[in-house]
């Protein structure tokens, strides 16, 4: 065996060390205790695969690779990564994620588009036939690829766009866009789709056809992307977003099948299957139907309308006054949102469990699914602070806890206690399974006023006469207690 033969065959064996890696990170992805050594195994596995494809490309296919080239878009690529995952705040991770996502769609259509180019449009001598038959062996299966490479990369692009602009609150300050006769559009996009990739797959047989069907199922793909996200507000973005993830990982398989990477197609397939299942948790989370989420448009009851009224009656205390509360609760559960990650309260509410727990005080923090801007958001920020694990308690598992209860205290969330969800058969948010807070015996509500959370509505549960309202920063609001405590003790 020659030094080449044996740098090409070492690159399928790195493939496989690569998909073992794949697998085991993504395995350790599901626990919060191995969060991270999986997201750094997979991120080996990521750099053994560009390796592997490097050295199957040079010395197995015997291509001609200018290095420079890779290296060059390595670097801009790496830094591009690094500085944005350098600077951005936690708070502002969906965004990203939501952006990464349209970026592997972008790069899966454009995998596919460079094999139409070097293959179909600047190939001399082709016959005039269809491009499945031009692209030799496999033809078919390589032509179904591309379109759907295409198709969904176009897609993931452009719905990850809208999405990113929704969660930064630059479209419509995130609100739902129903544009009217919505589904029939998007009924004629898929025909539309269907038709350009067929004709350029097995209809055209020149140049320009291949060209023409790749531009149009591109530009269709990239309306239906559009439509699929803007009909989507209220609470039911983590849906999206996810759902957006599972699509940038069909589209690499698809671009893998088009350049018949097999480690591609592993690792593409493994991204579309967890973040299908992601979705479907989501859903489950959210009381949504699969299907609706797949069509698009889900989530919006015909009729649907956003309270907005005035709020009444609604009675505030200040940490002092609540911390006298406090003082006498045996149990506490603490309900995280949103606002704690804004505000970056999660060490000082730790500080405060411990505080808690030192009067022999129970203390449990009640995890809501889609509570905050992304999935897991609260265990994360919740695990920088070194809550034990233990007191992390799933929603299903705490509701029946909360009667029982004596203070809930809610601290820079909204939509996942607002009761309107299951009293409001219009409200965006029906039929959402909440956080039951209102039934434990005393509600603190810490935010900085009345106004909405991400959903846009009223809350009524600021009007109940066991809530009261501790208005200020979360961080501020729960070093005011601490400090009670403090002298209390
Ligand atoms: P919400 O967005 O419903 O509410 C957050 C609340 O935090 C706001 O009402 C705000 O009120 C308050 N807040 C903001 N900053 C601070 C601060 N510094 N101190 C104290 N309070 C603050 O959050 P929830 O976690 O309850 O719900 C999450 C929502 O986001 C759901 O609708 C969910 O569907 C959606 N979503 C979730 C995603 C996910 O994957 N988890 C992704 C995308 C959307 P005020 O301004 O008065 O302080």
């Amino acid at each position: 065996m020659t030094a080449n033969e044996f740098l090409g065959q070492g690159a399928y064996y790195i493939y496989l060390i690569s998909a073992v890696l794949f697998i085991f990170g993504l395995k350790q992805l599901s626990r919060v205790r191995t969060a991270r050594r999986g997201n750094n195994l997979a991120a080996f596995a990521m750099l053994l695969a560009v390796i592997g494809t490097l050295l199957e490309l040079k010395f197995a296919k015997g291509l001609d690779i200018d290095f420079r080239w890779i290296l060059a878009g390595a670097i801009v690529g790496g830094v591009i990564g690094i500085v944005a995952a350098l600077r951005v705040a936690m708070t502002s991770m969906p965004e990203m994620v939501a952006l990464f996502n349209g970026s592997g769609g972008l790069a899966s259509a454009l995998v596919a588009a460079a094999v139409v180019w070097d293959q179909l449009i600047l190939k001399d001598g082709l016959a005039p036939a269809s491009a499945a038959s031009n692209l030799g062996d496999g033809g078919i299966t390589e032509a179904v690829s591309i379109v759907l490479s295409v198709l969904i990369g176009a897609v993931t692009l452009t719905g990850s766009v809208v999405a990113f602009l929704k969660l930064q609150g630059r479209l419509k300050k995130g609100a739902p866009i129903i544009l009217p006769g919505r589904h029939v559009i998007s009924l004629l996009l898929i025909v539309g789709a269907a038709a350009s990739g067929i004709y350029f797959g097995f209809v055209g047989e020149t140049a320009d056809a291949y060209a023409t069907g790749t531009i149009v199922l591109a530009l269709v793909a990239s309306i239906l992307g559009v439509l699929l996200v803007i009909p989507i507000g209220g609470a039911d973005m983590p849906v999206v977003v996810s759902l957006l993830n599972s699509y940038s990982g069909l589209a690499a398989c698809a671009a893998g099948f088009v350049i018949n990477n097999p480690l591609l197609i592993i690792a593409g397939s493994m991204v579309g299957a967890a973040g299908l299942i992601l979705t479907n948790i989501m859903c489950v989370a959210m009381n949504r139907s699969l299907l609706n989420v797949l069509v698009g448009g889900f989530g919006v009851a015909e009729g649907a309308s956003a309270d907005h009224g005035e709020y009444e009656g609604v009675t505030s205390c200040d940490a002092e006054e609540a911390a006298m509360v406090l003082e006498s609760a045996r149990s506490v559960i603490v309900v995280p949102g949103y606002g704690l990650a804004v505000a970056q309260a999660q060490h000082v509410v730790r500080e405060l469990a411990d505080l808690l727990e030192a009067r022999g005080t129970k203390v449990q923090y009640a995890i809501h699914p889609v509570a905050g801007r992304m999935p897991g958001h609260m265990n994360v920020l919740l695990a920088e602070a070194n809550v034990p694990y233990d007191q992390l308690v799933e929603m299903d598992a705490i509701n029946p806890e909360f009667r029982d209860t004596d203070v809930a205290i809610v601290l820079g969330a909204n939509d996942v206690v607002n009761p309107a969800a299951n009293n409001d058969p219009k409200s965006p948010i029906a039929g959402m399974p909440i956080l039951d807070v209102e039934h434990a015996r005393t509600v603190f509500v810490i935010k900085r006023s009345l106004s909405p959370g991400y959903a846009g509505i009223k809350n009524e549960l600021f009007e109940r006469d066991n809530t009261m309202m501790i208005f200020g920063d979360a961080k501020k609001v729960l070093n005011g207690l601490v400090n009670e405590f403090k002298e209390l003790s």
